[in-house]
């Protein structure tokens, strides 16, 4: 008789996890999963696929706009919030029997109810105890806001994607993805944005012109951005709410939205009690192998804080798979990882900004693309697109290649594999354009910027 009820016990059927699971189960391991809410996790249940079909949704305001200096007549336009969060929902719902099959046809038990973790080979699941030789923990993270007098009236991005009706006016503060993708959302649809961020640009971390061209495109789009601006409390009135912000200025709203950060779901899950290392944030400190400091438990996608993106909880849950059950020790490559902002515009990007890039080069040269979307050239919308490459002087391979304009986050793929071969610059100008698009520009970007910053 085995051991334990399972090989592998998972909590949390979010990308990883789940990716986990029905692989080790391919093996030939007996797997279990176990998810206290639907299968699908924070991409596919409150993330990435709903947050990208409403961008869709709020494109089509300029799309109709566009439309007419190409000669259509639009009829006048009348959008519907709730048919779109049905339709949206029922998107969900089609996606969550997915995962269930994909769960069920691996030969993968779905155990409902939260876990928590009671020793390194056992988890309590609802109250039911299981166990397993191997354990892993997928859970995910979660929206943290600061503790600021009224913060209890403010949404997450998670309300958000499923409001009863949509504000005249509100507020999201934060200047990350999602503060932007949201306010984006949002301004598409009507809605009059203030987004308030305490730093002096948005989108920390992203290279310098990248955060400027969006801040540039936002605004005109008409989103009001307030920089170096911080929420001191935030009152309930009887139309709305009203925040006090520095200098004791009054801001009236409808709705206020908070997107500062997430952090690691780890609460109940019993992993102090247990000895497992958490690092400051709550994350799960774990090795390259994804493993924590308890030899059979370890630890997959945003709950690490490694690199929190979906296809890299994915990678790492197939890289555990391959370690573990596979025989083949896997490590996951977090360099060059393209990723996309789903701004309006979007930001496509892989690599270095010029900031990091100079510090880890030195000498790098610049190559600067701007220009106005083809689409755009037969009416009068004013939208600039940006591209920049980052080249090191030295070897002349391409370090970083960053895009704010239409169709980045497609245009970032490609060049993602560029980067991961260790393309040169010279090879990106070997390469012929398709003509005419926005990505050409990729591989005809000859006149270097003047020697700056280093
Ligand atoms: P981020 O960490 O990207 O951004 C948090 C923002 O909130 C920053 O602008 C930060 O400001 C600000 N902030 C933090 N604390 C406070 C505070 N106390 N008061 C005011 N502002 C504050 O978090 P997100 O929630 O936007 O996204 C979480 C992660 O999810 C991302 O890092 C990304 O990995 C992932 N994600 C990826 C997407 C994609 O791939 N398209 C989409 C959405 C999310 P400051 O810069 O000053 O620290």
């Amino acid at each position: 008789m085995a051991k334990y009820d399972y090989d592998l016990v998972t909590i949390g059927a979010g990308s990883g996890g789940v990716r986990a699971s029905r692989m080790a189960a391919q093996t030939g391991a007996r797997v279990a999963i176990c998810e206290e809410a639907r299968v699908g996790g924070t991409c596919v249940l409150r993330g990435c696929v709903p947050k990208k079909l409403l961008v869709y949704a709020s494109h089509f305001a300029d799309e109709f706009e566009t439309a007419e200096s190409f000669g259509w007549s639009v009829p006048e336009t009348d959008f519907n919030w709730q048919k779109l969060i049905t339709n949206k929902n029922k998107e969900l719902d089609r996606l969550n029997g997915v995962y269930q099959r994909i769960l069920r046809d691996n030969g993968v038990e779905t155990l409902n109810g939260f876990g928590k973790v009671v020793d390194p080979h056992t988890v309590n699941v609802g109250g039911k105890t299981v166990t397993a030789e191997r354990i892993l923990i997928s859970t995910g993270g979660w929206p943290a806001s600061p503790n600021i007098p009224g913060i209890e009236h403010v949404i997450s991005s998670n309300e958000a994607l499923d409001l009863p009706e949509l504000p005249k006016r509100m507020v999201i503060v934060g200047g990350g993805y999602i503060a932007v993708e949201f306010a984006g959302i949002f301004n598409g649809l009507g809605v009059e944005v203030t987004e308030i961020i305490r730093a002096d640009a948005i989108l920390r971390g992203f290279d310098e012109d990248v955060r400027v061209t969006l801040t540039e495109e936002m605004t005109k789009a008409g989103v009001n951005i307030r920089s170096e601006c911080t929420v001191k409390s935030i009152e309930k009135t009887d139309n709305g709410y009203s925040l006090l912000l520095d200098h004791d200025e009054v801001l009236e709203t409808d709705l206020v939205m908070y997107a500062t950060g997430r952090k690691p779901k780890i609460a109940g899950l019993g992993l102090e009690e247990v000895g497992i290392k958490l690092a400051r944030n709550g994350s799960i400190i774990v090795d390259e192998y994804s493993q924590t400091n308890i030899p059979s438990i370890y630890a997959v996608g945003d709950v690490t804080d490694r690199m929190n993106l979906t296809p890299v909880a994915l990678a790492e849950g197939r890289a555990f798979v391959e370690t573990v059950y596979n025989n083949n020790p896997t490590t996951v490559d977090y360099d060059n990882i393209p990723t996309a902002v789903f701004s309006q515009p979007p930001i496509g990007t892989v690599g270095l900004g010029e900031a990091e890039a100079r510090e880890k080069f030195g000498k790098v040269d610049i190559y600067v693309s701007r220009f106005r979307p083809m689409k755009l050239t037969l009416g009068d919308k004013d939208e600039r697109t940006f591209m920049k490459l980052i080249v090191d002087q030295a070897s002349d391979k391409v370090v970083g290649c960053h895009m704010v304009g239409p169709d980045s986050a497609e245009i970032a793929q490609g060049l993602g594999i560029a980067l991961k071969c260790g393309a040169t610059k010279a090879q990106f100008d070997a390469t012929i354009g398709i003509h005419p698009t926005a990505a050409e520009e990729f591989v005809t970007m000859r006149d270097k910027l003047p020697e700056h910053g280093g």
